[in-house]
């Protein structure tokens, strides 16, 4: 039986690791000595992350990064490089979930949505991609959710986000598996979480919708912690390099859809 894959060392990226799920494993692959690069936009939260991993004898820096600008999701690859040389992790995790039926006719949600969970995604890919081909190593996780698998009425831009960045990680598994020579170096998972305790419900504009998605999440039983989460992707990443786990959909044991 192969080895599972050893963190120690490695370099990753952390997109919003200043709350919730990017917090939790940011700090989980610190604890497995992973140099880790947290990105969001609230700097003093990243601050303090980074001075608790670094109080714990781990290794870390804090980027502001709004990954709707590509030149600094950009900027966040070349920090990494110029301060450790490589980049063998991506944990795409930024998102919001600022629900409402289509005919609310939300259109600044629209676009934050398609914008930070789609669009940030793919800049992040796009920017440490030929850093992980010129590695012929690299792990791109990309945090979808069950939203990404189903249609919740009333959450169908988030949902329509979601099974995009499924139908994306799906290509670009795809992709590198066919490149010549095959670049199986480089490997793909979707992680993609049903009801998580986060601070998620907060980017939801509508006052009343809000509400009810608090409830929904804090009235589930069993709900999902953000380290339950974190575990999961550690579970991807410390697999064998020659097995991609393609996908984890993770519910809590009383998610019905
Ligand atoms: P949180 O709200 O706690 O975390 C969201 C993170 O995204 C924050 O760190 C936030 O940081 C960051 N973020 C938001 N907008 C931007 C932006 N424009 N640029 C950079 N970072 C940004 O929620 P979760 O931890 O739950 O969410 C993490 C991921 O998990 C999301 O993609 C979400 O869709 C997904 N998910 C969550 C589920 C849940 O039940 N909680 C279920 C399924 C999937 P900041 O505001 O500082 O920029």
């Amino acid at each position: 039986m192969s080895d599972s894959t050893s963190l120690r060392d490695q370099v990753a990226i952390v997109t919003g690791a200043s709350s919730g799920i990017g917090e939790a494993t940011a700090l989980a692959l610190a604890d497995r000595g992973v140099k880790v690069v947290l990105c969001a936009r609230r700097e003093g939260r990243l601050k303090a992350l980074r001075e608790r991993i670094e109080a714990a004898g781990g290794t870390a820096m804090d980027f502001y990064c709004d990954v709707r600008d590509r030149g600094r999701v950009q900027a966040v690859v070349d920090a990494a490089m110029m301060a450790w040389g490589r980049v063998d992790i991506l944990i795409n995790n930024a998102g919001v979930m600022p629900v409402s039926p289509i005919a609310a006719r939300r259109f600044d949600d629209w676009d934050r949505m398609i914008d930070i969970n789609v669009k940030g995604a793919l800049y992040a890919i796009g920017s440490v991609l030929p850093v992980m081909q010129r590695q012929h190593r690299g792990h791109i996780v990309n945090v979808s959710s069950v939203a990404g698998r189903h249609v919740f009425p009333g959450n169908a831009v988030y949902c329509a986000t979601k099974h995009a960045l499924h139908v994306i990680s799906e290509g670009l598994r795809a992709e590198l598996a066919q490149a010549t020579p095959p670049e199986h170096g480089i490997r793909v998972t979707i992680i993609a979480p049903g009801v998580v305790l986060t601070e998620l419900p907060e980017s939801t504009t509508d006052e009343t919708l809000r509400d009810t998605i608090r409830s929904w999440y804090t009235g589930m039983p069993g709900a999902l912690t953000s380290e339950d989460i974190a575990r999961a992707i550690l579970f991807a990443l410390e697999a064998p390099s020659h097995v991609n786990i393609n996908e984890i959909l993770v519910r809590p044991a009383a998610q019905q859809r």
